[in-house]
């Protein structure tokens, strides 16, 4: 599995396996499914509620800790200083773990960003206990970054951000990128659940992404995954069928060449499916995340 080596020296897969939306009692058999086809990165959030199961199916896997990369984010709930540390137990606990991999902060609070600073403060010193192997955080915009970095000690070692063919957010991955933050992808093809009404259509049956499928003999969701990894980016595809599961591991056996990767590149519509980052509220957004 190719790696990406992250500001502070920590290697981690670089594509791994998202539970966004997978139910408790569906999220051992999927992250099961995953550990058997070679995944290593496991991407969870105490927000998705089955941090548990993660954790469980790792253990089940009978895969040694240490070759698993467990990474979790907090939400905002739970953002300040001492909550902050409280959630690493709450999640730590969940998973069954003492050391968590990559920890984030789940969203920017825009309208509270103080608090969003205490939070990251608390990473900082979970990174310094050794609590955590590298912080970072989620569906930060240019502004969100600028503010963190302002006030930060530790650069983010990951930004993870909605980034398929359809919303590409050029401008975040190139601010990151020059201040050594990694850009991970979330719906790397492009699946995005928050899509009610479909209007933005489907990545999925796009005519130049098939194309470009047909002549490597891969399906679309592997040609997607495909040009998030030779950009360079982290990706993190989620499904919880075992085909789908396994084919969304079999990319690293072809190669894009440059045209189709700029080809690619011009589907950008600058729309994005998911919620708008600097519109998320406590009121809005907030909820209780319970206890181990
Ligand atoms: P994805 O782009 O990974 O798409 C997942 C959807 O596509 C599911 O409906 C899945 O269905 C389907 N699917 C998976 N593989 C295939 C395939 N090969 N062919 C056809 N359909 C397929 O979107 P997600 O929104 O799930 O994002 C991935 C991960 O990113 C999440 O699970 C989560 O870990 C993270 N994420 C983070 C966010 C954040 O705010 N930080 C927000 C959203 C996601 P099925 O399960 O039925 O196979």
């Amino acid at each position: 599995m190719e790696t990406r080596t992250l500001n502070y020296g920590v290697a981690m897969p670089a594509l791994g396996f998202g539970v966004f939306q997978t139910p408790p009692d569906e999220t051992r058999n999927a992250v099961g499914a995953a550990l058997d086809s070679g995944y290593r990165l496991i991407d969870t959030a105490a927000a998705y509620g089955n941090e548990r199961q993660v954790g469980e199916a790792v253990q089940a896997s009978g895969i040694g800790r240490s070759q698993v990369f467990l990474e979790t984010k907090i939400w905002i709930s739970d953002y300040g200083y001492d909550q902050t540390l409280h959630t690493f137990e709450k999640s730590a606990r969940k998973l069954g773990v003492d050391q968590i991999d990559l920890l984030l902060l789940h969203q920017a609070l825009p309208s509270a960003f103080d608090r969003t600073l205490e939070a990251y403060r608390a990473l900082e010193t979970l990174l310094a206990d050794g609590k955590v192997r590298a912080i970072g955080v989620s569906n930060f915009m240019v502004e969100h970054l600028t503010m963190l970095l302002d006030r930060c000690k530790v650069v983010p070692a990951v930004n993870q951000i909605e980034v398929h063919p359809y919303f590409a957010q050029r401008e975040v991955q190139e601010f990151a990128g020059a201040r050594g933050i990694l850009t991970q992808a979330w719906s790397p093809i492009g699946r995005i659940t928050f899509y009610r009404d479909g209007s933005n259509g489907s990545t999925l049956d796009d005519p130049v992404i098939g194309a470009i499928a047909q002549a490597h003999g891969k399906s679309p969701a592997q040609v997607m995954l495909r040009w998030g990894l030779q950009e360079g980016r982290s990706v993190i595809p989620k499904s919880t069928k075992a085909d789908r599961i396994a084919e969304n591991i079999d990319v690293f056996d072809f190669e894009l060449a440059a045209e189709e990767i700029s080809a690619i590149d011009r589907l950008d519509t600058g729309r994005r499916g998911g919620p708008d980052p600097s519109a998320i509220t406590l009121e809005a957004f907030g909820r209780d995340i319970p206890e181990a």
